[in-house]
C-alpha cells in the first residue's frame, strides 16, 4: 500500500516520552502527529525525577516552562533502616534508625547540569510537555487511541479512534510509527516482543499525605525535601517520600506481589500493614491528614525483544520497565526520547526507515537500560554494597553518578563493575560476613536480558 502521509512521523501516547519526542522532531521541522487517549491533566505514577532529565528538558526546549511550573526541587537522596543498636540513635544524632545520604552537587559535570532536579505532580508535568510539543509546532490529538497499526513497505497505517468504543475512527498513515504508549506497550504486544521479569514483579499501594512532618524521617532538616526511601524489615519492601509541594508529600509502599496476596485484604490495611513495621514512620503518617484517594500499580518487570525495526521504535515505558527504586522512568522516558530523536531526524532525510536507521538508538538506550537494570538488581541483591559504597570515598563519586541517572556513555560504569565483584564474592563465599544479607531476588545481572 502507498498514497499519501499524513505526517512523517506518528507518535502514540503523549506522557514524557512522547511529549519529548514530539518537541524535538516538530522543532527539527519534521511533521509529527501525537495521538493521546487521554485527556490531560490525568493522573500519573512516578514523581520523583532524577538530574539526567535536565540537559534532555534543555534540549527540548521545555526547561523553561518545566522551570515556572514551581515543582518541588530534588537535590538528592536519602536510605532509612531500622535502627537494629540500642545506641544507634545516639550515633545518628537522635534519629530512631540508621541512614545514608547523598547529594547530587558532589558530582558536577561541566557540560551538564545534574546537581538538582525536581520532584513533580505528574498530572501538571505532563501536561506542561504535552503542551510545549504542540507549541513546537507537533499536532497533538488529546482523546485519541492509536490502534492496531498496520506495515507496509512504504509506510505504516493506525486506526485512530476517539470517544471510547462507538467513537469515531479514522486512519492515519505515516513514513514511521513511535511507540510511547507506555507500560499499555502497543508495539510489544502485538508484535509479541514483551518478555516479562523473571525476577522483579512488585506492588505498590500510594497516597498523597497533608502536613506529614517530613524531617523526622529524614536524617537531618537539611534534606528533608530530597526523595527518601525506607526500607521494611520484609524483604524486598520498602516505601517512598516524595515532597510533592510544601505540605503534601507522596508516600507510596512498595512490596513483592505475592505479600499483597497473602494479605487479601483491601489496599488500605495493606498499606498500614506494612508501614506499621516501622512505628516511628507508622506514627507520623497517622498525624498527618490523607489527602488524595489510595491508588495501586503492579510494577511488574518487562523487556523487549526488539525495541526497534522496520518502520518503528519504541520509546519510554513502552521500550522496557525496570523496577522503580531509582526512580529511573521518566529519565529513561526522556533520554530514549532525545537519542531517538538523532535517529528519526536522520532517516527522514535519507528516506531510510528500515531496522538499521536506528542502530544508534537501540545501542545507546538498550546500555543505559541494561546499567540500570543491572544497579537496581545488585541492589536488590545485596543493599549492604549500596550503603557500603555510599560511606567509601573510593565509590561515592561513582555511585553518585548512578543515583544523578547519568548512565548512557559507559558500558561498564565504575561503580557497577565493583558492586557487581562484591555481590560475586559474597554469593561464592557462604562464610563470607556479609553473606546472611543477600536478598532472594537473585536476576542474572551481569548478563544481557535479551
Ligand atoms: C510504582 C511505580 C513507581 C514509580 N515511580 C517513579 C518515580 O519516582 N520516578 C520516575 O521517574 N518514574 C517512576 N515510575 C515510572 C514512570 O511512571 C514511567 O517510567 C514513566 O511515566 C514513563 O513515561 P512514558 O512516557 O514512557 O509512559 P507514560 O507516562 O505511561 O505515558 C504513556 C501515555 O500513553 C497513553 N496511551 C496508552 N496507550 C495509548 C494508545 N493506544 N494510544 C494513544 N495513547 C496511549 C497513555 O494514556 C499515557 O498518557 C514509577 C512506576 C511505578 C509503577
Amino acid at each position: 500500500m502507498t498514497g499519501a502521509y499524513d505526517c512523517d512521523v506518528l507518535i502514540a501516547g503523549g506522557g514524557p516520552a512522547g511529549s519529548t519526542l514530539a518537541a524535538l522532531l516538530a522543532k527539527a521541522g519534521l511533521k509529527t502527529v501525537m495521538l493521546e487517549a487521554e485527556h490531560f491533566p490525568r493522573h500519573h505514577i512516578g514523581e520523583s525525577l532524577v538530574p539526567a532529565v535536565m540537559p534532555v528538558l534543555k534540549e527540548s526546549g521545555a526547561l523553561a516552562a518545566v522551570e515556572a511550573g514551581d515543582f518541588s526541587i530534588k537535590r538528592g537522596a536519602c536510605w532509612t533502616t531500622p535502627s537494629r543498636y540500642s545506641d544507634t540513635a545516639l550515633k545518628t544524632g537522635g534519629k530512631p534508625f540508621r541512614h545514608v545520604t547523598t547529594h547530587f552537587s558532589e558530582r558536577i559535570k561541566e557540560d551538564r547540569e545534574l546537581a538538582y532536579t525536581y520532584h513533580v505532580e505528574r498530572a501538571r508535568f505532563d501536561l506542561i510537555l504535552l503542551q510545549h510539543a504542540a507549541s513546537q509546532g507537533a499536532i497533538v490529538m488529546q482523546g485519541v487511541r492509536a490502534l492496531d497499526p498496520q506495515f507496509d513497505p512504504d509506510g505504516v497505517t493506525v486506526t485512530a479512534r476517539s470517544g471510547g468504543a462507538n467513537g469515531v475512527s479514522w486512519p492515519l498513515r505515516a513514513k514511521l510509527l513511535v511507540d510511547a504508549t507506555g507500560r499499555s506497550t502497543l508495539l510489544g504486544s502485538k508484535l509479541k516482543h514483551k518478555v516479562h521479569d523473571p525476577v522483579f514483579n512488585q506492588y505498590a499501594v500510594y497516597n498523597w499525605f497533608e502536613g506529614l512532618d517530613r524531617s523526622a524521617l529524614t536524617p537531618s532538616e537539611e534534606v528533608a525535601d530530597y526523595i527518601a526511601i525506607h526500607f521494611l524489615p520484609d524483604r524486598n519492601a520498602w516505601i517512598w517520600q516524595i515532597p510533592i509541594t510544601d505540605t503534601i508529600t507522596s508516600i507510596g509502599v512498595v512490596a513483592q506481589k505475592n505479600l499483597f496476596r497473602e494479605h487479601g485484604e483491601d489496599r488500605e490495611s495493606f498499606f498500614w500493614k506494612m508501614v506499621g513495621q516501622r512505628p516511628e514512620i507508622e506514627d507520623q503518617l497517622r498525624a498527618a491528614k490523607i489527602a488524595d484517594k489510595w491508588r495501586t500499580e503492579g510494577d511488574y518487570s518487562y523487556s523487549m525483544q526488539q525495541i526497534c525495526g522496520d518502520r518503528f521504535i519504541m520509546i519510554g515505558d513502552a521500550a522496557r520497565f525496570v523496577d522503580p527504586i531509582f526512580s529511573s522512568g521518566v529519565s529513561i522516558a526522556l533520554n530514549s526520547a532525545s537519542f531517538a530523536a538523532k535517529d528519526i531526524i536522520e532517516a527522514v532525510a535519507k528516506n531510510d526507515f528500515s531496522k538499521p536507521a536506528f542502530a544508534s538508538y537501540e545501542r545507546t538506550i538498550r546500555r543505559g537500560m541494561r546499567n540500570w537494570y543491572e544497579f537496581i538488581s545488585l541492589y536488590y541483591r545485596l543493599n549492604i554494597v549500596f550503603t557500603a559504597f555510599a560511606k567509601d570515598e573510593r565509590y561515592r563519586y561513582d555511585l553518585v553518578k548512578l543515583l544523578q541517572g547519568d548512565l548512557y556513555d559507559e558500558d561498564a560504569p565504575a561503580a557497577l563493575v565493583a558492586m557487581r565483584e562484591i555481590v560475586t564474592e559474597v554469593e561464592n563465599n557462604p562464610d563470607h560476613l556479609w553473606h546472611p544479607y543477600l536478598g532472594d531476588l537473585k536476576a542474572p545481572t551481569a548478563e544481557p536480558m535479551f
